[in-house]
């Protein structure tokens, strides 16, 4: 994954957990999904149309709610022309913000992946499902389960598992009938063999070469031994397939069981070879940290230097930090100081309190995300960015002993 794409992927994931979090006192948050290709004119005269019904809601609250909400759409939608390519989604509504009070918010989405179907919703909170499936796991694994009767073609797509093709062979078992010379049937028996494996690798390699490329992870093949073997040394499958086995495993099943009992064989190897690009990443880190070689880097006031200097190689941020940067004045002196703080969705920070210099209460007039502007020095200098989950000792130790942030230096700046 490019690093431009793992930022929008973490992007996307914060702005969902953040509408999970709104809810409305009633009926009253919209959803807007918009494909590209539909007409503004359509939604805009359904939207005075929703607005006509919305007249028929019993609590007034609720009424003048979704009907400001729909009012609020109607004066954004005038402004758009055509929604971008992979379309655009409008939350608005009265968002409950405690103390009995409300609040109207709007947030637009355009999302990594096109929009299929136009819906309007509307609900105590936000409809997500078609954002929430865009963030799973596109991940794909071929498999292939192979013995000399059968053979089953199947994909792993993010943690489902489908079948595509079944195979059979006529594969004459190892007793010849009488009559037959001992040589000839085991001609006529390696020659059908060889048929079968043909045709398992044009099937799967039918199936395999149509998986979008950057989903395509590799190939694992799974059987009794030697059959496997057998069939990975004979190159049977397109020479870019063959390139990307990963694995073999052994199977009992050769039928759609077979698929399972294959992933779970390779369960391990795969939750691994995710890791690894991460692992290596934070081992050399450590490596760094412990040689004391002046390449590593911890501490955002550090790597922020590090960073404006040109001298990160690898900025590491764990998925799981979310910290925001408070820019705070006073407001009756010069006096300006930042503060630095991890938050939770729907959380709200703390007030500043008052000015050290006058007394004057002191005001939060910017919140600046950390990981937002890092990036953007990042991309600014091409450093590059990677994301490390927590499900590994390394990764974890990132988020819990260094504050979810840390760099590879290309060269010690003594910083
Ligand atoms: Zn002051």
């Amino acid at each position: 994954m490019s690093e431009q794409s793992a930022h929008q992927k973490y992007e996307f994931k914060r702005k969902l957990e953040m509408l999970r979090t709104k809810k409305g006192r009633g009926t009253e948050l919209i959803s807007l999904y918009i494909p590209h290709d539909k007409q503004i004119s359509d939604i805009t005269s359904q939207l005075k149309n929703e607005h006509g019904q919305a007249a028929n809601i019993k609590s007034k609250l609720t009424r003048t709610n979704v009907q400001g909400a729909i009012e609020s759409l109607l004066s954004r939608l005038r402004y758009l022309n055509r929604a971008p390519e992979n379309g655009i989604v409008y939350f608005t509504g009265a968002v409950d913000v405690g103390a009995n009070k409300t609040n109207m918010e709007t947030i637009i989405v355009e999302p990594p992946e096109p929009i299929i179907t136009y819906r309007y919703h509307c609900d105590s909170s936000f409809y997500l499902q078609p954002l929430e499936d865009m963030l799973r796991e596109k991940k794909t694994y071929g498999l292939l389960v192979i013995d000399r009767r059968e053979a089953t073609v199947g994909l792993l797509v993010g943690k489902r598992i489908e079948s595509y093709r079944h195979l059979t062979s006529t594969v004459p078992g190892k007793q010849r009938k009488g009559g037959q010379s001992a040589h000839r049937f085991q001609q006529l028996r390696l020659i059908a063999i060889h048929d079968f494996y043909k045709r398992i690798g044009d099937a799967a390699s039918e199936v395999f070469l149509a998986i979008d490329h950057k989903d395509f992870e590799g190939v694992l093949i799974g059987g009794p031994s030697p059959t496997k073997e057998e069939f990975e040394a004979g190159e049977y499958l397109h020479h870019e397939i063959q390139k990307k086995i990963i694995g073999l495993f052994d199977a009992a099943y050769t039928d759609e069981s077979g698929l399972s009992e294959l992933v779970n064989a390779a369960s391990e190897r795969l939750s691994d070879l995710d890791l690894m690009v991460e692992k290596k990443m934070m081992q050399r880190f450590f490596g760094e940290l412990v040689a004391d070689s002046g390449k590593a880097s911890y501490g955002i006031e550090q790597i922020r230097a590090n960073l404006e200097v040109g001298a990160v190689d690898v900025l590491l941020i764990s998925e799981d930090l979310r910290a925001e940067k408070d820019i705070i004045k006073c407001g009756s002196c010069d006096y300006a100081t930042t503060s630095t703080h991890k938050w939770k969705p729907g959380e709200t920070s703390e007030a500043p309190g008052n000015c050290p210099k006058c007394g004057s209460i002191l005001e939060v007039v910017e919140k600046v995300d950390i990981v937002d502007e890092l990036s953007e020095i990042c991309d600014q200098m091409g450093t590059e960015v990677a994301f490390i989950s927590t499900d590994f000792e390394e990764g974890s130790q990132l988020m819990n002993a260094f504050g979810g942030i840390a760099a590879i230096l290309r060269y010690s700046t003594g910083i």
